[in-house]
């Protein structure tokens, strides 16, 4: 457990810079519900059919928020001289007939893309590749014996069910060629799947210095069995990993082919918004605080995004995912802007693209800074922050840093908020790795996520304007800024608990 003494000297300074700042302040009455609901109605309209990657709908809200930064006075923050950062992306065509695993070793066979084998998400590797496999499993050990040596370039098969998203979580970090799901679906789950039809499909080519997606196939229990118990896997094992650490079991002497063929339909891009405010303090004012949330969404059943039509509504609106978060580095920058005094460090308000195809806008992001990373001093991401209880919102990441200390003692100032911050409610889905934060924690930038949750209506056609609590969305978004302002005004930047930078930063550098 780490020491409340040391976190407390280190945040108390700023604290009393951010009570002497009472001008400062001011802004957070610039937030208010009228505001928060016009924008999501905006943003989750209809019109943008779901804000996907690439999209004209997605640029159209790009130029929005770029507008609003524009409006406000804030300075472009993107690609020479304008609020707009682009990245690269590629349409592709991809025929599932000419796709095909083949398997080499004790079970020899051919697992046919479109009848086995489904491509349903991620960047398959191009061409013909061939790679030795290992299944992740559940294990006796007290921690995980996973490392890259296992998993890094290798085929990992996982088994589909409960908690295969918090696996996936640790696997996928640890770039795996491509990642097998073992599922017993019956035909007709089956046969609803991506991945049987000729598609196309987007890709990502700077995708590689950042969070990789690697090509996820889904094989039937059936199909995959002669293999394990080939390989000397016991199939009941996979599942077994519940609260367990995890391990990876080789498969002797196996190794996989994979074919997969696309061709290039078209070159596109994906755009990242983002306006400066300049800080006021000679010095400090090459820092800066960073506030983000993703204006992408997973657009209709033809984007190819996970989509899926309900009855007459075809369109997943995002107004929680991340419509939410959107508004609120919008309301974040406008009330900053229209303060009386400016903080000592600068803030940077970005909103990103591509974060439902695999945190794309963020990884480009922190790949190409617009501001050098090194002096980003904390990211503050919203992601999903306008539903369930009235008075909490979930901070993941606030053990890792003293960004929560922070937090706690401005949430205890601003008790008239009445949002109580609270830790991760959802452990088990491993939220730390599925937002645009992660991008800059890994980078060694301060983090901390805010969200107020899952609910029912996630990547549905459901996740409507209508259903987000706007009132308490303002209460959270002055919580914010409280937070930023205490933060650009601190006479320290935020430390990272030594532990945590060695698990996060270390791991990749
Ligand atoms: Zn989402």
């Amino acid at each position: 457990m780490r020491s409340h003494l040391i976190l407390l000297l280190a945040v108390l300074p700023g604290l009393a810079v951010a009570q002497r700042q009472q001008s400062s302040a001011s802004g957070a009455a610039s937030i208010t519900t009228a505001d928060v609901r016009r924008r999501i109605n905006i943003i989750a309209d209809d019109s943008m059919l779901g804000r996907a990657t690439p999209s004209p709908q997605l640029d159209a809200v790009a130029a929005y928020v770029a507008g609003e930064f524009r409006r406000f006075g804030l300075k472009p923050g993107g690609d020479s001289g304008t609020y707009l950062q682009h990245y690269p992306l590629e349409v592709l065509r991809f025929d599932p007939e000419s796709a095909a695993i083949q398997i080499a070793g004790p079970a020899p066979g051919t697992w046919r893309s479109g009848q086995d084998v489904l491509l349903v998400d991620g960047q398959p590797p191009a061409g013909t590749v061939t790679a030795s496999a290992v299944v992740v499993t559940g294990s006796a050990q007290t921690s995980d014996t996973l490392d890259s040596s296992a998993v890094t370039g290798k085929v990992v098969f996982l088994a589909y069910g409960p908690g295969v998203n918090a696996v996936a979580s640790k696997v996928l970090p640890l770039r795996p060629l491509a990642v097998i799901l073992v599922a017993g679906f019956p035909d007709s789950i089956w046969q609803t799947l991506p991945g049987h039809k000729v598609s196309e499909r987007v890709r990502n080519p700077s995708e590689g210095g950042g969070v990789t997606t690697p090509a996820v196939f889904v094989v039937r229990s059936a199909t995959a069995g002669a293999l394990f118990s080939q390989g000397g896997v016991n199939p009941d094992s996979l599942r077994a990993w519940g609260d367990r650490s995890l391990s990876a079991h080789p498969l002797a002497g196996v190794s996989l082919r994979l074919d997969v063929h696309e061709q290039l339909l078209q070159h596109a891009s994906a755009p990242n918004t983002i306006g400066i405010l300049e800080g006021s303090d000679p010095v400090l004012k090459k820092e800066y605080v960073l506030f983000t949330a993703h204006m992408d969404h997973i657009g209709t059943p033809a984007a190819g995004e996970g989509c899926v039509a309900s009855g007459a509504d075809s369109i997943c609106n995002g107004a929680d995912d991340d419509g939410s978060g959107t508004v609120a580095v919008i309301e974040l920058a406008q009330a900053f802007a229209s303060a009386r005094g400016r903080p000592k460090r600068s803030l940077v308000f970005m909103t990103v693209s591509g974060e439902e195809r695999g945190l794309w806008g963020s990884a480009y992001f922190a790949d190409h800074p617009t501001v050098p990373l090194a002096d980003v001093v904390a990211d503050l991401n919203s992601d999903m922050v306008g539903r369930n209880s009235k008075d909490t919102v979930a901070v993941i990441g606030r053990e890792h840093s003293n960004l929560g200390t922070t937090l706690d003692s401005v949430a205890a100032a601003h008790r008239e908020l009445n949002i109580k911050p609270v830790g991760d409610l959802w452990p088990q889905e491993g939220l730390y790795f599925r937002s645009d934060h992660y991008n800059f924690a890994r980078k060694g930038v301060p983090i901390l996520f805010f969200t107020t949750g899952l609910h029912p209506d996630y990547h549905k056609v459901s996740d409507s304007a209508d259903k987000i609590d706007a009132e308490k969305e303002a209460r959270f978004a002055r919580l914010v800024y409280h937070l930023g302002l205490a933060v650009a005004n601190a006479s320290q930047r935020p430390q990272w608990n030594p532990k945590s930078y060695k698990q996060i930063v270390g791991a990749e550098n």
